[in-house]
């Protein structure tokens, strides 16, 4: 069996930095430290992080007085910002700084009296924390048919701001549709999809192109690893999202298949290596890596933090 791997795939700067933020934490100040929501969507980060004595919770109700409490990657509304305080909890946020621009970016837009309309995902915690960053109403879309029904007078001032992990594409048709009807708005176009989105979705194009089964790494939580599936099955091969090697069926293979493997933004390599050898339990495998963009970005601790020697 051929296996081709995506390049670049799995971790991005803003998950390296949380998960860091994490396990510095724990270093520094010990267990147990409070995580407010699944630090990144990932279970096998998740699970091996409560091992070392991290606490999940989605509510800082469950925090104890004084306890230590770090914000995951996706970031949180000021009302969760302001409950700490009251509670004087000691904060790390691990909020991915390409989350909190866009948060800056809606802040300053409401700031200038735009009407804020931001295309994302309801129910996401990247966009409740969004929505929960910026002191006015903003309005939510998700897609094309939502804009349609958008009714605003002609001159009203709009802008918009978008999730970092949509799919480009699909954000690209949702901001021509806004175009359309309100030529007068302003906003980034896609440029608030994060470079690891953007370079996982070139990738799994390309790996789509080449492979005849695509099997993305990540969890049915991760958007960013949702979209890649959605990608690699538009292009019309067979495309399964699976957590680890656990998920592979031996029936999803053929004689010679060719499997181009790629993994979400949250997922750690060793689950690409625990597919691998799955598949390596089916057949003998061939690896080539596709050749791909590097990346370079790294983003500094978050303040409170000393960083390893
Ligand atoms: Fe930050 Fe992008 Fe990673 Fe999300 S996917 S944590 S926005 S770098």
């Amino acid at each position: 069996m051929k296996v081709i791997l995506a390049q670049p795939r799995g971790f991005c700067a803003g998950v390296i930095r949380a998960v860091e933020t994490v396990e510095l934490a724990l270093e520094q100040y010990g267990a147990p430290v409070y995580v407010r929501h699944e630090i990144v969507h990932n279970q096998h980060v998740v699970e091996g992080l409560r091992a070392k004595g991290v606490r999940f919770v989605e509510d800082l109700e469950e925090v104890p007085a004084n306890a230590l409490t770090i914000f995951s990657a996706h970031g949180v509304g000021k009302d969760v910002e302001n409950h700490a305080r009251q509670r004087q909890l000691k904060v790390l946020d691990a909020t991915c700084p390409l989350v909190t621009k866009v948060h800056n970016q809606g802040r300053q837009y409401a700031a200038k009296g735009y009407q804020v309309i931001l295309i994302g995902e309801a129910g996401h915690p990247e966009v409740i924390g969004t929505l929960g960053q910026i002191p006015a109403p903003v309005i939510l879309v998700r897609n094309v048919a939502e804009v349609q029904t958008l009714d605003f007078p002609p001159l009203t001032p709009l802008a918009y701001i978008t999730q970092t992990t949509l799919s480009l594409d699909d954000t690209y048709t949702v901001v021509e549709a806004l175009k359309q009807r309100y030529p007068h708005i302003v906003g980034p176009d896609t440029r608030d999809i994060c470079y690891a989105v953007q370079n996982r979705q070139a990738a799994v194009r390309e790996l789509s192109r080449c492979s005849d089964l695509v099997l993305v790494v990540g969890s049915v939580r991760s958007a960013n690893s949702v979209t890649l599936r959605d990608i690699a099955s538009a292009s019309g091969k067979p495309s399964y999202l699976i957590a680890n090697g656990s998920a592979v069926r031996n029936e999803w293979f053929g004689n010679g298949t060719t499997v181009g493997i790629t993994a979400g933004a949250s997922t750690p390599e060793s689950m690409v290596d625990d597919v691998i050898a799955a598949l390596a339990r089916i057949a003998p495998l061939e690896i080539e890596v596709l050749p791909g963009r590097e990346e370079h970005v790294q983003f500094r601790l978050p303040v409170g933090l000393a960083a390893r020697q």
